[in-house]
């Protein structure tokens, strides 16, 4: 386990990521049945973007410092509605509006859980377990696992509450993860089909992306639910497999407004996070392969 993830905290990535849980996460609060979050993969739950990790790669000034803090440029009316409960939660972690922490996914979480709903945040890397724990440890409503995020989910779904979402958001240390994630989604959707699926996955390639939402598509069908909204950001034209050119969200059981929300949300993210005037987004419904 090589991957830490406070070298990446706050880039594009994890702003794409970000924005669209709290989309769904809104959602999930329209109705009052309390629900539960699952994060099978969570990271360390804070990054200080002036410790090492963070500064050592500054991935965080060409993501969330385009859109909170000193030098962002106020955002479109529309589109800073939408984004509230994201940048409200970030500032919740920098009250004086300086950006020096991100929250990872699941303070995020944590920040939309009202009176009965929980959170279950899972992390194997020791170190990162820890400080998760020093976060949320004292927390009624969280549980802090330690396990493999894919195992998880046979022991944990369906969530009594049978309303929840669950965020999956593997390394990509190993080869085969969409393999994984693809299988796991299959396992997750016959014990708990009603539930909010959110897949995050990088776009180097674009065969391996193809397949896998060919694959993800014929695990929805065969579960029967709805081809699930597929939203993708490119930096680039992907030409080169050997980068991050950008990065997508298969979300499965997608809340209906998720697609007219991105459709504000995503040229303005395109705009401000785009450098070389080749980004773009993508936003569908998969569908099965013929
Ligand atoms: N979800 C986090 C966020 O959005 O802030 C970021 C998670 S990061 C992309 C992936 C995390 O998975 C890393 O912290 C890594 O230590 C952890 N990890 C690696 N293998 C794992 C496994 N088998 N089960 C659970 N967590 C694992």
């Amino acid at each position: 386990m090589n991957y830490r993830h406070a070298y990446h905290a706050g880039n594009f990535a994890d702003v794409l990521k970000h924005i669209v849980l709290m989309r769904c996460l809104v959602h999930l609060r329209r109705k009052e049945a309390p629900f539960r979050v699952i994060d099978t993969h969570a990271g360390a739950g804070r990054a200080h973007l002036d410790q090492a990790a963070a500064s050592a790669t500054g991935e965080w000034q060409s993501g969330i410092a385009r859109l909170f803090g000193a030098d962002a440029a106020p955002l479109p009316p529309a589109v800073a509605d939408l984004l509230a409960p994201y940048l409200e939660a970030i500032r919740a972690e920098n009250p004086d509006g300086t950006l020096k922490v991100y929250p990872g996914s699941p303070l995020l979480m944590r920040a939309m859980l009202r009176a009965g709903d929980a959170l279950i945040a899972n992390e194997l890397h020791p170190a990162d377990t820890a400080a998760l724990r020093g976060l949320l440890g004292k927390d009624k409503a969280c549980k802090v696992l330690a396990e493999d995020g894919y195992r998880i989910l046979k022991a944990m779904l369906p969530p009594k509450e049978r309303r929840g979402l669950i965020l999956i958001d593997p390394p990509f240390e190993e080869p085969g993860e969409l393999i994984r994630m693809t299988d796991a989604l299959k396992g997750a959707l016959a014990r708990f089909q009603t539930g909010t699926y959110l897949l995050w996955y990088p776009i180097k390639d674009e065969k391996p992306v193809a397949r896998f939402q060919r694959g993800v598509a014929e695990v929805c069908a065969a579960a029967r639910v709805e081809p699930p909204a597929s939203i993708e950001l490119l930096l680039r034209v992907p030409r080169n497999p050997l980068i991050l050119n950008g990065c997508g969200l298969i979300v499965v059981n997608a809340p209906h407004t998720i697609h007219a929300e991105l459709q504000t949300i995503l040229p303005e993210l395109v705009k401000r996070l785009d450098d070389n005037g080749k980004g773009t987004y993508r936003l569908g419904p998969t569908q099965p392969s013929p």
